[in-house]
């Protein structure tokens, strides 16, 4: 499997960068995993976006969906793209009806060659994390989440995991929407993760602090980075 970060900022993008968008391919299988601002134009540098087998979309915050608006130009009259995203909210997921084959993702699916299925998290709207295996490997993705007790038990053993880690220790909290560094590398240990990717960065966090905390606990955690692919 090979993953490429399209972009990684949250929840909004840095001078020059993205909001979340990741391609995850799997033999001749290609996913296209959020689709924050700047991911449609980094995934067109890399793709054809015509030619993805399917969109997952883990909600519906702007910074993870908001281009898929301009996508729905591209895609006129063209095959409609199957889309996984949360039911709600309903206003939001309503942009997107018509233009795409919207379908449920809390049900399991297989898109091409990758099984995929999807664990809900802990945030203020509906969020799925996402597994997705095929040939023996496996993905996880957390979506945006702060702490969740099932979710080591549903990334157990894969070999990338991909996680919110947002906050440093200090601007961290219970009641906050997402990981921190910290954390993240948490769930990594416990999930037994082969590699460990960190994203969703606020722009000007302390990209320091942040790898410093996660690799105390897990030494491998490396930072996602737009352009960066991690085969596994
Ligand atoms: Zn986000
Ligand atoms: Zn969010």
């Amino acid at each position: 499997m090979k993953l490429t970060v399209l972009g990684c900022n949250g929840p909004y993008p840095a001078a020059g960068g993205a909001c979340s968008g990741y391609l995850l391919e799997a033999g001749d299988t290609r996913v296209l995993l959020d689709c924050g601002a700047g991911a449609l134009a980094a995934l067109t540098a890399v793709m054809p976006p015509e030619e993805l087998d399917a969109i997952v979309l883990s909600h519906l915050h702007y910074d993870h969906m908001s281009d898929m608006l301009p996508l729905i130009y591209r895609m006129q009259g063209k095959p409609k793209l199957a889309v996984y995203l949360p039911e709600e909210p309903a206003g939001t997921r309503a942009l997107l009806a018509g233009a795409f084959d919207l379908r449920d993702l809390s049900q399991s699916g297989q898109i091409g060659c990758l099984r995929m299925t999807a664990l809900p998290v802990r945030h203020p709207v509906p969020c799925f994390a996402v597994r997705c295996e095929a040939d023996g490997k496996a993905f996880c993705y957390t979506g945006d989440t702060n702490t969740c007790e099932s979710l080591a038990g549903f990334a157990g053993g894969c070999d990338l995991l991909l996680a919110d880690a947002c906050f440093t220790d200090a601007l961290w909290a219970e009641n906050k929407p997402h990981l921190s560094a910290r954390l993240a590398a948490g769930l990594a240990r416990d999930a037994g993760a082969g590699h460990l990717l960190l994203t969703h960065f606020t722009p000007g966090c302390d990209f320091a602090a942040l790898l410093r905390e996660a690799r105390e606990v897990y030494p491998r955690a490396a930072l996602a980075e737009a352009g960066l692919t991690v085969r596994f």
